[in-house]
């Protein structure tokens, strides 16, 4: 009879122990799109960057994957996975149909096109549900898709309408924390679009950066960090901020459109099925027995203009985006400070911009990290952005799925307790008890 017993307080502790506190707090990444890495260095007496600064960790820079896109680089800080591994290879959803006719989304259109992201890659908000945690997407690019069949606890879903003023960001994270003490979730991942769209329209160098919109990126991480102490969330919740990419000045010099590389100065459309030119990168789908002949002329406007040219199978391999099928037979990429567009006619140009290959240092993205499971006051060398996706599910306790990263990177910015997590639930640790207790009776 006291085995009887014995097993229902063993099933007790198992339950409590197996639980969301099981020795791991709640997670919240944060993403301020296009927060250069150098922009707080800018700024550095505002409250939110110096709370941020003294309380935790943060790192010189966080380095983005190419494409330095906004959902190329997101979903790869969701998954540990380069862009040729994730499948998101673009910010645009683009497909060819049966017919030979290509079609292809802007970045809002694409943020609900489901079979754009589900590629067999799998998010940290899908590794948590799969693995019996809750968790939420707010506006996180990528989120609100599902993964065979399997989505986000909670999902609310950019568009080109969704508020975006100042009380708009409130009520994202009053939401986010209710969703963390009304609905129990234990991960979610919240999305600001600035600085981005500022940095798009008047440049990484305007006043505009340091005196409105870097303010505001302040003013909003004190509101969440104060709104974690006013839900009771502040000894339970780690969170950790990044961003997807950093910014490059372009037509810096008012008036000027010297930058501006018009890829049809050099090929017709006669000869190509499918031309997408997006900032400094272009895709190009020559028609069937055109490459060869497509590609020459391109690789031979190298010498007037700011460009690289390269057939697919020789694109770098530092970039991790050649072996995927998604990515087309030509690829041309701008150097720093040039965009491409197809033809040269007056348009209204940003005076940013991001896209460019990952080593360029103003590609360079932010990283910091706040919590009980981190370090106070504490800096950490650059690294790519592979490696939060490991130490995301080591936080959680979660098994990572196959993925790029290293949680080597990043287990030295954690404290002694954190380190002593264990990786995975308690299941099998309580199996072992219930044995013990069985062969002991
Ligand atoms: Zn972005």
């Amino acid at each position: 009879m006291e085995w009887i017993v014995l097993l229902f307080v063993v099933l007790f502790l198992c339950e409590s122990y197996g639980s969301v506190n099981d020795g791991h707090h709640k997670l919240l990444l944060v993403s301020f799109d296009g927060l250069r890495w150098d922009y707080v260095d800018k700024v550095p007496e505002l409250e939110g960057f110096k709370r941020l600064t003294n309380n935790g960790v943060r790192a010189k820079y966080l380095k983005p994957p190419f494409p330095t896109q906004t959902s190329p680089c997101h979903f790869t800080i969701a998954t540990g996975l380069y862009p040729e591994s994730h499948g998101v290879v673009h910010n645009c959803n683009y497909d060819k149909n049966q017919t030979g006719l290509w079609s292809r989304s802007n970045f809002y259109s694409t943020l609900a096109v489901n079979e754009w992201w589900d590629n067999g890659a799998e998010p940290i908000w899908i590794t948590a549900v799969n693995q019996g945690l809750r968790s939420g997407g707010n506006l996180f690019p990528g989120s609100a898709a599902n993964m065979s069949g399997v989505g986000a606890t909670k999902q609310v879903l950019e568009t080109a309408r969704t508020p975006t003023d100042e009380d708009a960001w409130h009520e994202r994270i009053d939401e986010t924390m209710r969703w963390f003490t009304e609905e129990s979730l234990d991960m979610v991942a919240l999305y600001f679009e600035e600085p981005d769209v500022t940095s798009h329209n008047v440049g990484p160098d305007s006043p505009d950066i340091t005196e409105v919109v870097l303010p505001l990126v302040s003013r909003t991480i004190v509101y969440l960090l104060d709104k974690v102490e006013e839900f009771g969330l502040t000894d339970d919740l780690n969170i950790i901020f990044v961003s997807d990419h950093g910014f490059q000045p372009v037509f810096a010099e008012e008036g000027t459109t010297n930058e501006q590389i018009a890829l049809l100065d050099y090929v017709s459309m006669m000869n190509v099925d499918f031309m997408f030119t997006y900032a400094p990168l272009a895709l190009i789908e020559p028609k069937k027995g055109r490459l060869e002949m497509v590609y020459k002329r391109l690789k031979d406007a190298e010498v007037n203009e700011s460009m690289r040219v390269f057939k697919k199978e020789d694109l770098l391999e530092r970039w991790h985006y050649k072996n995927n099928d998604r990515v087309t037979s030509i690829v041309v990429v701008a150097d720093a400070g040039y965009v491409t567009y197809p033809q040269d006619i007056p348009i209204t140009i940003n005076h940013g911009e991001h896209g460019y290959d990952n080593d360029v240092v103003n590609m360079r993205a932010s990283y910091f990290s706040i919590g009980p499971s981190f370090k106070k006051n504490y800096i950490v060398d650059g690294f790519e952005s592979i490696h939060v996706y490991p130490l995301m599910c080591h936080l959680l306790g979660l098994q990572p799925a196959p993925n790029n990263g290293s949680l080597d990177v990043l287990i030295g910015t954690l404290d002694n307790v954190a380190l002593r997590i264990l990786p995975h639930k308690a299941l099998s640790f309580c199996t072992a008890i219930i044995v013990f207790v069985f062969n002991s009776t």
